[in-house]
Formats: C-alpha cells, structure tokens, sequence
C-alpha cells in the first residue's frame, strides 16, 4: 500500500500491473464517467461540437452509475424525473421512477444520440497529468478485461466521475459490531437475489434510502424496524404530476409537456427553498403535518418524525404515495428513535436499554465522499491538492487547465447543474475556437486579492453526514464570485448563460 502525504491511499499507484502500458490516442474531450453526468456530457459536445473526437471511459461494466451500483430493495430517486431528467429528452413516467426506469430512459438516450461509440467500459482512469509542454493531459486508465494499463492524451478532461466511491459504502464502527452473528448489509453493494423472506431486519440510517428500503421490504420481511439517531423531514406525495397528466391527455407534444413541467415544478421548489430560509417553522409545521395525516394523531411524531434542523438543512426526501407512513401505519414497520449502544450477538442494544434483535441489519449509514473518483492529478509533475484548489463557479479550478468537473445541486435535481455546466463549457469551447486558443485556466485576479476561502459547501447551509465527515478534503470556493459555489439552480440558471467569458478569470493561452 502507499499512502501520500496526508496518509490518504494513494489507489492510483496501488492498482498499476506490470505489464508495459498502450497508447490508446488522443482525443480533444476525455470524459471520466458514463453516469447520468457523462452521458449529459457526451451529448452536449456531440450535439456542439460534432468535429470534436471524444471518448467516454467508465470503470463499471455498463452505464448510469448510481443507478447501476445501488440494486437494494425498491431503488428509487427521490427527485423527481421531470427535472432529474434531461433538459433535452422527455419524462414520460410517473415523477419518481425506479433504478430500471432511470436506467432504461438513459439507455435511449445513448440509443437515440448514437452515443455508445464513445463509451469504453472496464475501464478505469488511474492518474491524470497535464503536461504544459504538450498543451494536453496524459492519462492512465487500465482496461479491466485483460488487466492491460492504457494511456490516452486528451486536450480537454470533463470530470463526471461523481462525488462517492462506488466500490463500498459507509459503515461507522459499533461497538461489539463483530459479536453480532446475524448477516449485516450496506445497501450499495446488495447481494443480487437475497432472500430476506420471514427474517427479522433492523435498517440503521434515516435518509432517502433507509426510507425506501422499509417500505419495499415490509411486506416479505416478519417485521421490520427503522432505527434512526435523529429524525428527517419527508415529504409525502401522489407518484403523479396533475399537470403533466392533464397536457399529456390534451395530447400536447411530449417536448412541450416536459418543459412546462419542469418549470413548474422548479417554481413550487423556489418557492419551497424561500420558505426553508424566511418561514423555516411555518415550513416545518406543514411537513410534520404530513406526517401526522398518515400515522395519526396517537402517533409520537415529536419524537420520530420532527427533525431538530432547519427544513432543507439536509435533503428533504420524498415519500411515494406515503408508502413509508404506510407501512409504519400498518404495523408491517416500525419506527425506533435512539442512539446505538453497542451490538450484541443478537441485535443491537439502545442507549435506552431497549434490545432489537435482528437477523438482518441494513447499514443505510450513507457514502465515502471521493473527490475525483480517487484518481491522482499532476500538473507538470505537481501532484495536485484538491483540498488546497479553489473553484471557479463550483465547475473549474483556479490553476488546472482544460479541466471541468460536475458537481450537481443537492437540493435540486443533479442533472439541472449537468446541463448548466456543459452548457457553459460549450460556450468557453466556442469562445476558444473564435480567439484560436487550446487552453483555458482560471486564475486569480489582482481584484481577487484577499479573496476569503470557505468550504466547498457551507455546512451551516447543508450538512448531511457524508459531506461533514469528508468536507475537509474537497476544494475550497471564494466569498464571491466567479470563486462562489452557491448550490443554487435559481442563481445559476441566469448567471451561467451570461457569464462573461472575458473575465479575466478564464485565462486563454495556446
Ligand atoms: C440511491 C441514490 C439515489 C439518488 N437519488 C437522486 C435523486 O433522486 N435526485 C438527484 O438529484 N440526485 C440523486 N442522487 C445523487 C446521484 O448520485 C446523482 O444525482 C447522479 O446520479 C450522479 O450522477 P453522476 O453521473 O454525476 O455520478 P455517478 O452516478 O456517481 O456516476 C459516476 C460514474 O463514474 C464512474 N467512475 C468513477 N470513478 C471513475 C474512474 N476513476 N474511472 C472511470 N470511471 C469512474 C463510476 O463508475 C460511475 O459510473 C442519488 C444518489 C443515490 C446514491
């Protein structure tokens, strides 16, 4: 094992073979990634640029990432696929859709945009250099399927790599945890076809996927419990958007239909994000409401279903059709609110003295932040400090050249900020073709002098566990722009389109 400086394992020099690397070409635009992100990527340069040669490298054997990797019971998004979808290509379904609807509606999209003979799977991307002699990036990747180290140049490197480790979840340490003697299971690497028919199961977390597991689980399982620390706001809802049934019935064009829902939606949402900052209570009270117009009045809603933080603090996840209340509601689930004690050979034992005995327990504890899919990027030699890297607009990085990374929004659908970004990075493309320039790099201005850095995400603003735990190694963003990361679609949705490409941020060179 080697480890860097910082102690971090240094994965890209683990992973190298033996066997002497093949160069594998150049290519004007490198995609990390066959995710919802790569392939948003791939479309927008494909449908910009057609004369720009590209290529896709994906470690996992098939495309849409998340959606590929997460096979637990009842996967599903938890946004909605109006505006989760593409910008360009419609939402026919229901607005919540499974992991097999995702992945069948981004299957088309590389069907209907010819874009399959860009991706290469098994292939993992290990290391990237940008040399400035030779204006590119030199990057490693290893084919998978024989073992066989690669090496591609590519003026342009478009980073979809994501913001998790796929490879394993987050499982805190317990004590007692290697006592228990029942199965445990992190939801990201379910075993295909396992059979929890009759068992007893404890799912641990209370996020969007605890809330997803319980329900889809209930029914097979002899009885099922979630245990949270703390609770989460849910949001329950019909799985139907009135609007879009009611134009799909006036038989508009389904281009239009999208469209209109995804304004709509996106301006219940603004007026939602408003809310959770002037009239967080207010707020609070009506998705406590929710709640207690499923489970009743008899119900201990204080304790498990009102959360100590301010609405929008953290995700707020919605809840299909009420299934999770449900389930509660039915007796099939149950809901348990307190704090892990240690684990005995049966189950886990509370802070409250309260024994769950389980055969089963399901880690929902969240993901391993990873910045730039564990790849290690030099410049020049330089190995580079993401940690010590200041973003420009939350996309680019103050001192990489040709480098871009899709970072999407938590609080509103990922993709919104996918297509902001290729569509903002088309421009630059545009822009660089008109002044003859193959590098741009962000700098700092003399007017950025004393600029204050902060955390990538303002943890005040949003804290979920998996950022807090791991904020320490992600980028930093300015106290003002182009240096801000503001996580907010309803800013960048105007700013992005007219951003000033002649800055004096964007440095172009040849
Ligand atoms: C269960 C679950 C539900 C979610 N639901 C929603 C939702 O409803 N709405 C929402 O907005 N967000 C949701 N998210 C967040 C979600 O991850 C993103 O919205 C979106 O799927 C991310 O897409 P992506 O392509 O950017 O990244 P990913 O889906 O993470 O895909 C990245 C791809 O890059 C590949 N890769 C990584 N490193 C390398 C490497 N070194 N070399 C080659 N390939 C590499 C990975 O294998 C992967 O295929 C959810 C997340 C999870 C886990």
């Amino acid at each position: 094992m080697s480890l860097d400086q910082e102690g971090i394992v240094n994965i890209a020099a683990q992973k190298k073979t033996d066997k002497p690397a093949q160069e594998a070409g150049h290519f004007d635009v490198l995609i990390v990634g066959a995710g919802i992100s790569g392939i948003d990527a791939a479309y927008h340069l494909g449908k910009h640029f057609p004369e720009k040669s590209l290529t896709v490298l994906e470690t996992q054997d098939g495309f849409g990432g998340t959606w590929l990797t997460h096979k637990y019971p009842g996967i599903r998004s938890d946004s909605d696929l109006f505006t989760f979808g593409y910008k360009w290509k419609p939402w026919m379904g229901a607005p919540i859709a499974t992991a097999e609807e995702i992945l069948k509606y981004l299957d088309e999209a590389i069907a209907e945009n010819n874009l399959q003979q860009h991706i290469r799977y098994g292939h993992e991307v290990l290391s990237a250099a940008w040399s400035s002699e030779k204006s590119c990036w030199v990057v490693e990747a290893v084919d998978k399927a024989n073992n066989q180290p690669l090496v591609f140049t590519a003026t342009f490197l478009w980073m979809c790599q994501g913001y998790y480790r796929h490879a394993e979840g987050y499982t805190p340490t317990w004590p007692g945890f290697e006592e228990y003697r029942g199965e445990v299971i992190h939801p990201q690497t379910w075993p295909e076809d396992y059979d929890y028919t009759n068992k007893e199961v404890v799912v641990i977390g209370s996020g969007a996927t605890a809330a997803t597991l319980v329900p889809a689980m209930a029914d097979k399982c002899a009885h099922i419990t979630l245990l949270q620390r703390s609770p989460t706001y849910f949001s329950p809802g019909l799985n139907r958007n009135e609007l879009a049934d009611t134009l799909r019935a006036l038989d508009i064009p389904d281009e239009w239909t999208h469209e209109i829902v995804r304004r709509k939606i996106l301006l219940d949402q603004q007026e939602i994000r408003r809310r959770s900052f002037e009239e967080p209570e207010a707020l609070k009270a009506e998705l406590i409401a929710g709640a207690r117009e499923h489970l009743g009045e008899n119900f201990d809603i204080e304790t498990h279903f009102t959360p100590r933080y301010r609405p929008w603090q953290q995700r707020l996840a919605f809840i299909p059709d009420g299934d999770l209340f449900q389930g509660i509601a039915s007796g099939k689930a149950s809901i348990v609110t307190d704090q892990i004690e240690r684990f005995t050979p049966e189950g886990i034992l509370l802070a409250s003295g309260r024994e769950l005995k389980a055969d089963l327990i399901v880690t929902a504890t969240g993901f391993n932040l990873c910045v730039m899919g564990d790849i290690t990027f030099s410049i020049d030699g330089e190995v580079v400090d993401f940690a010590k890297r200041i973003g420009y607009r939350g996309f680019m990085f103050a001192g990489i050249p040709n480098m871009a990374w899709v970072f999407g929004y938590f609080r509103a659908s990922w993709t919104l900020r996918a297509d902001l970004i290729a569509e903002y990075l088309c421009r630059v493309f545009e822009h660089m073709a008109d002044k003859q320039a193959t590098v741009v790099t962000p700098q700092l201005r003399p007017e950025d002098e004393g600029l204050e850095l902060k955390p990538w995400v303002d943890p005040d603003n949003f804290n979920p566990g998996y950022l807090t735990r791991s904020l320490h190694l992600m980028p930093k963003q300015g106290d003002r722009g182009p240096w801000q990361f503001t996580q907010d679609y309803w800013l960048e949705k105007d700013e992005f389109p007219a951003a000033d490409l002649e800055d004096g941020a964007l440095v172009y060179s040849r």
